[in-house]
Parts: structure tokens; sequence; C-alpha cells
């Protein structure tokens, strides 16, 4: 089945270098790479990614996590990515391994780059999407319609007034 999938590299990840290596592991999938973007990942945006997660006693600090908060004001940022193709969301999962790093399969990508930290934060490198509807839900809440390569949803035209930052 065509499938799209979001594939968050983490703070950590960019800080530990990872990126390379983690898409070096991604392109096992054979999948499309479709979007991509380093994104400044604000408080708002890691709380309504982590909603189903809110009641957790450890939320504030996956939202922290997220944010960049916990790896120093140079890596307040993650790498969003949408990969497309068959099986996309089950593929990137398996490569991707279990949520606790110490459970994950040893050659899986958070098997290999993730921790537990010792204040008990799983720090797993890596989100990905688990179903065809957190997928939607989080694509479109990571991505416009133009920063994807082609329509994967469908999309409408609204006029909007707005500035703009454009190069001096
Ligand atoms: P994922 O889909 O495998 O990323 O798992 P979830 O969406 O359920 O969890 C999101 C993130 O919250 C994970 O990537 C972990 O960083 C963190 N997390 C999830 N479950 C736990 C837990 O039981 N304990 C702790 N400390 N962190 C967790």
């Amino acid at each position: 089945m065509e499938q799209q999938t979001l594939v968050i590299i983490k703070p950590d990840g960019l800080k530990k270098s990872l990126t390379g290596n983690i898409l070096t592991r991604l392109s096992e999938t054979k999948l499309r790479i479709v979007g991509a973007k380093v994104v400044h990942v604000s408080r708002k945006l890691a709380e309504v990614h982590y909603q189903h997660l809110k009641d957790k006693p450890f939320f504030e600090d996956v939202v922290k996590y997220l944010c960049g908060e916990l790896h120093g004001e140079e890596y307040r940022r993650a790498l969003a990515l949408v990969y497309d193709g068959k099986d996309a969301i089950e593929k990137v999962r398996k490569l991707a391994g279990a949520t606790n790093p110490e459970e994950a399969e040893a050659t899986s990508i958070r098997g290999q780059y993730g921790r537990l930290t010792t204040s008990g934060l799983f720090e797993n490198v890596v989100h990905c999407s688990s179903s065809e509807e957190d997928a939607e839900r989080e694509i479109k809440l990571w991505f416009e319609p133009s920063e994807i390569i082609h329509d994967i949803y469908p999309t409408t035209t609204i006029e909007v007034k707005t500035e703009k930052l454009v190069w001096k």
C-alpha cells in the first residue's frame, strides 16, 4: 500500500552529527523523500505533536526534548522529513526500532544511536509515524502542501493577504 510517513530527526540526532547515518539507514527502505526541512520547533508545535501523551508524567520532558531545550541553544532544531512509498509506515518503524532505546533491536536506529538518560528520558533520536491517521495528522501539522513535492492529501486554494520576508 502506498503510504506516507513523517520522520523527525530529533535534536539529539543533530547534536550527535547522526543525520547522515540516519538518512543512510533510512535509504535501506528504498522509500522516496518527498519533503524535508530544518525546523525550529516551538513549544506549541511539540505540544500538539505529542497531544496523545499529555496525561503522561513524562509529557513536559518529551516536549522540552523535541523543542531542543535539553541539548543547548545551538541544537534547538529538528529535521523533518516525509517519506513516501509502499508500506512506508511499517518499513520506517521497523528500521527505527522500539520506543525505548534499551529495548530496541541493537541494529535498529534507536538501538544503535538512542540512549536512556539517567533521568529516565528515552532519547531515541528519531520520531516516525505509527499509523496512517497519525501520519496524516503529523504531516499536516509539520508541513504546508507547497513543501511536499506532490499533493499527498487533497488541497484547496485560499486567498491570504500577508507580509513576506524576502532577501534584502
Ligand atoms: P514513538 O511513536 O515510538 O515515538 O512513541 P510515542 O509517540 O508513544 O512517544 C513519544 C516519545 O515520548 C518517545 O519517542 C519517547 O521519547 C517518549 N516516551 C514514550 N513513552 C515513554 C515512557 O514510557 N517513558 C519515557 N520516559 N518516555 C517515553
